[in-house]
């Protein structure tokens, strides 16, 4: 990764950094909401077996973006 990116606000050069992928609370619903059909209604803690991993994927993923050291820009990299 030795791509140079400007940044568009200022041309300053732009850093990769990495961020939350998906939000955070959203993450932590889905894990709470997975614990409790686990906890308070067995038949349906089948369902926690989905909502587990994947709260926890939401909560945990990273993404990397550019971003802009002197005014704290953010872009989204180019997927390809
Ligand atoms: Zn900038």
């Amino acid at each position: 990764m030795s791509k140079m990116v400007k940044c568009v606000h200022c041309g300053d050069k732009m850093s990769i950094i990495r961020v939350n992928k998906y939000s955070r609370p959203h993450g932590a619903a889905l894990i709470g909401i997975g614990l409790l059909f686990l906890i308070a209604l067995p038949v349906e803690a089948i369902l926690s077996l989905v909502l587990l991993p994947f709260g926890a994927v939401v909560f945990f993923s990273k993404k990397e973006v550019w971003s802009c050291p002197s005014c704290s820009s953010m872009t989204e990299m180019a997927h390809r």
